[in-house]
């Protein structure tokens, strides 16, 4: 896997939520191979054990898990504070747990629905909020959203306006912090092939077909460092004058025109 080469990442604390699986993990990854501490959320304690065996054993002195269901502002205040009791000082804060709910509207439960806003919207805002104390002069934000907030299938509504929401709770924040010289910005991923990096027993092989790829005006299929990269540029000093923005990374799906045959 490759990553962006960024020492400045060296030594620096980075929060990455939903980092057992997927693109929160490859996002892990990337800080730890430039040199960084992770601490890393998820509440999938099987997934947890899988990833720091399978993927991040190299880097065992500088990750720590916190397990925390982000669906509960109370355990995320806990999962905060022993945060900032390990971490004085929080350069980047990632928000990537996220989860959908694909069903037809009539069958969804509003249970459901709370879920899909908690965890896609409503953590992302309390994770800032209650790592404000740690996040000093310089920090950034990253949420990860989904092209979802900007086109839909049917039936995704609570996932499609979570991640709405978590746009403009973006540009919010990046004007509500920038006084406090934090960036706060958003990766709209597409399509991002995720099943290698999965706990064990839902780890496969990707199976993709060329029209997957071909689909795509780039030429293939998301991986997850593509998302990761956006992020490591996004949180970089590189990214100095870039706030409050939503950078789509989706091999160019959202941008092509369909028209019928
Ligand atoms: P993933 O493989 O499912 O990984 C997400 C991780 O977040 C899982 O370990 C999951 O645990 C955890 N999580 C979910 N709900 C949580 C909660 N309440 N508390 C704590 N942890 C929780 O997902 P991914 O595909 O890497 O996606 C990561 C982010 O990118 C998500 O926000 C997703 O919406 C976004 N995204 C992904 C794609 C894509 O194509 N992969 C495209 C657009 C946007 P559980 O297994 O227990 O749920």
């Amino acid at each position: 896997m490759e990553f962006l080469v960024m020492p400045e990442f060296r030594d620096r604390t980075a929060v990455v939520t939903g980092a057992a699986q997927g693109i929160g993990l490859v996002t892990a990854m990337g800080f730890l191979r430039n040199g960084a501490r992770v601490l890393a959320v998820d509440r999938d304690e099987e997934a947890i054990a899988d990833a720091l065996t399978d993927f991040l054993g190299e880097f065992s002195g500088r990750v720590e898990f916190l397990k925390c269901d982000l669906s509960d502002p109370r355990q995320i205040e806990d999962c905060c504070l022993k945060i900032l009791e390990r971490a004085n000082e929080i350069d980047v804060l990632v928000n990537n747990a996220g989860l959908g709910n694909w069903k037809r509207l009539e069958e969804r439960t509003v249970e459901e629905w709370d879920e899909v806003i908690n965890v896609n919207l409503r953590a992302p805002y309390l994770m800032v909020r209650y790592l404000l104390p740690g996040l000093l002069e310089g920090a950034a934000v990253v949420n990860i959203a989904s092209t979802r907030a900007l086109m839909s299938e049917a039936d995704t509504e609570p996932y499609s306006a979570s991640k709405g929401g978590l746009l403009a709770l973006t540009h919010s924040l990046a004007v509500s912090l920038a006084s406090r010289k934090i960036r706060v910005n958003a990766i709209s991923p597409g399509w991002i092939e995720v099943s290698a990096y999965k706990k064990r027993k839902e780890r496969r092989i990707p199976v993709l077909r060329e029209i997957d790829h071909l689909q795509h005006p780039a030429g293939r299929v998301g991986k997850p460092e593509d998302v990761a990269n956006s992020v490591l540029f996004l949180c970089s000093e590189k990214s100095a004058f870039i706030t409050g923005t939503n950078l789509v990374v989706d091999g160019g799906m959202t941008i092509k025109m369909i028209y019928a045959e």
